[in-house]
C-alpha cells in the first residue's frame, strides 16, 4: 500500500476525512444538514453504478418499499445498461441520477497517481472531460443537469476537488459505507445498515447483482422504515461535513 493510501485507510479507520496535504487523496465524509424538525429523521441512500451490470433486485426492492435513492452513474454504465436506465427513469419520483464520471477514473490528478489500484487522471483537462462528458450524457437522458459528483473510489485530492467544484458540482461524500464496494456478504451489509442513524448518507452499489448488497438491504429496510426514517435524495437536502 502506498503512503497516500495508507493514510487514506487511516482516515477511514478513525472515521474522519482530514486535510492531509495537497497531494493525498482523502474521502469526503458528509452528513445531511438538518435545519428544521421535518428533517430530523432524514437519511439518504446513494448507490453507485461504476460499470458492469445492473442489480435489478436492489432497485425492485426500493420501488416496492417506496424508498428514494440517489444513483451515481458513469457514462460507461449508462451506455451498457439501457434497459436499467429506462427502469430508473420510470420512477423519477424515487430515483435521481447524478454524476459518477465518464469512465470511472479516480479524481486524483497526476500521471503516476493511483487510487485503490485504479490509475488517476494525467492532468486537469482529463478530469474535466471525465466530469463534463458524463454530465452531458446524464442530461441527455434526464433533461436535467446533474448537480452532485462522486469520483471513482470516492476519494479526491485537492486539485480534483477544486476542479470539480469549479465545474459547478458539489461533491457527494458519505457517512456509512454499507457494502465496501459491493464486496461484503449480506449479513455484513445488514449489520452496517442497522447502524444507520438520522442524518446519515449511505453509500452502496447497484452494479454487482451477485453481491450481498440487495439481500442486506432487504433484511434491514423494513426495520429502518419502522424507526421512522425519512429517505431523501441529495437534491432534496444539503450535505455538511461530518
Ligand atoms: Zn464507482
Amino acid at each position: 500500500m502506498s503512503k497516500a493510501l495508507a493514510l487514506t485507510a487511516l482516515c477511514i479507520a478513525v472515521g474522519t476525512a482530514r486535510a492531509a496535504g495537497p497531494d493525498v487523496p482523502v474521502e469526503l465524509h458528509h452528513r445531511l444538514q438538518r435545519s428544521d424538525a421535518a428533517q430530523a429523521q432524514d437519511v439518504a441512500i446513494t448507490l453507485d453504478a461504476c460499470g458492469g451490470a445492473y442489480d435489478a433486485r436492489l432497485v425492485a426492492l426500493l420501488v416496492e418499499r417506496r424508498v428514494p435513492a440517489t444513483i451515481f452513474i458513469t457514462k460507461r454504465w449508462l451506455d451498457r445498461n439501457p434497459v436499467a436506465v429506462r427502469e430508473l427513469r420510470a420512477h423519477t419520483e424515487l430515483f435521481e441520477l447524478q454524476n459518477h464520471g465518464m469512465a470511472h477514473v479516480p479524481a486524483v490528478v497526476g500521471s503516476t497517481r493511483r487510487l485503490y489500484g485504479m490509475a488517476g487522471e494525467p492532468d486537469v483537462a482529463h478530469l474535466e472531460t471525465e466530469v463534463t462528458v458524463a454530465g452531458d450524457a446524464i442530461r441527455q437522458v434526464t433533461g436535467q443537469t446533474p448537480t452532485y459528483f462522486r469520483g471513482a473510489g470516492a476519494a479526491y485530492d485537492a486539485v480534483a476537488v477544486k476542479t470539480i467544484e469549479g465545474l459547478g458540482y458539489r461533491i457527494a461524500g458519505f457517512s456509512v459505507n454499507a457494502d465496501a464496494g459491493a464486496t461484503l456478504p449480506a449479513t455484513a451489509v445488514a449489520a452496517r445498515l442497522r447502524g444507520v442513524k438520522p442524518g446519515d448518507v449511505v453509500i452502496a452499489h447497484m452494479n454487482k447483482p451477485t453481491s450481498g448488497t440487495a439481500a442486506g438491504f432487504a433484511a434491514t429496510l423494513p426495520e429502518l422504515q419502522q424507526r421512522g426514517y425519512r429517505f431523501v435524495t441529495l437534491s432534496q437536502t444539503r450535505l455538511v461535513p461530518q
